[in-house]
């Protein structure tokens, strides 16, 4: 199983506005580096697609596409190729915000993982023990008062959560569905990125992490889905989110347009 980057990895605080104890915009290090390229992320994902409650999460183990390769990612400060393994969420309760990063000071509703492991190597267990192993998609979601739901993609997903209420359930999303239709119509070309330690003892630092600043509206009655998950103990499974960590002199770029 692969819990590391759900609960022991995430968090460190971002803004570029000021507020207590984040970076603010001259903290943050603007860079022209290059977009994210996204390889077969337009491509139909084999099924089927299967979604667990694994007592932390809700999580998507991503098959190929229908070419037979995996979704990857390229470019950005990522160094090398990575191929998409699985999705994530953190989120929070009826009365609290659950994103693990927060942007200009704000902390989302719900923040989206989609978890990379550099090519390089056969697993994602060797790959968490690399310092260039693994690489994080971060989106952010915010929940909007509309009854109507425009995201196709996570829509699909979320209608499912009813059927991951217990620890350890399944269930499948059925139809096709692509990598793109997960972000959506965000911008990728806006980003932070920064690299992510481990809370292991000898605390390898493994994730690049490239954080949209674009965020995606869903309507608040499908982000409540999350809420009624359970934990292995039947308890609420809710703000399952690390809080942020001191930046600790790490540096975090933030892409600028050219
Ligand atoms: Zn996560």
């Amino acid at each position: 199983m692969f819990f590391v980057p759900m609960v022991a990895m995430d968090g460190w605080m971002m803004a570029d506005d000021g507020g207590g104890g984040m970076v603010t915009s001259s903290q943050a290090i603007r860079k022209p580096f290059p977009r994210i390229r996204f390889t077969n992320y337009n491509r139909a994902l084999q099924s089927p697609l299967m979604m667990t409650n694994n007592g932390h999460t809700a999580n998507i183990v991503l098959p190929l596409t229908n070419n037979g390769q995996r979704a990857f990612i390229e470019g950005g400060l990522l160094p090398g190729t990575f191929e998409a393994q699985s999705v994530h969420f953190h989120w929070g309760s009826a009365n609290s915000r659950g994103s693990e990063h927060l942007i200009n000071g704000q902390r989302y509703d719900v923040e989206m993982h989609i978890v990379h492991k550099n090519v390089r190597y056969a697993t994602v267990a060797e790959a968490s023990l690399r310092s260039d192993g693994l690489a994080v998609l971060g989106v952010m979601l915010q929940a909007v008062p509309s009854l109507i739901s425009t995201h196709f993609g996570l829509n699909r997903i979320l209608d499912r959560l009813p059927q991951v209420i217990e620890y350890q359930s399944s269930t499948t999303i059925a139809g096709r569905l692509t990598m793109n239709d997960l972000l959506g119509d965000i911008s990728t070309g806006r980003f932070y990125s920064y690299n992510g330690s481990l809370t292991t003892p000898d605390c390898a630092e493994s994730v690049t992490w490239t954080v949209f600043s674009d965020s995606v509206k869903l309507p608040r009655r499908q982000v409540a889905k999350f809420w009624d998950l359970l934990d292995e103990r039947s308890l609420p499974l809710i703000n399952n989110y690390r809080n942020p960590q001191e930046i600790n002199g790490r540096p975090i770029f933030q892409r600028t347009l050219i």
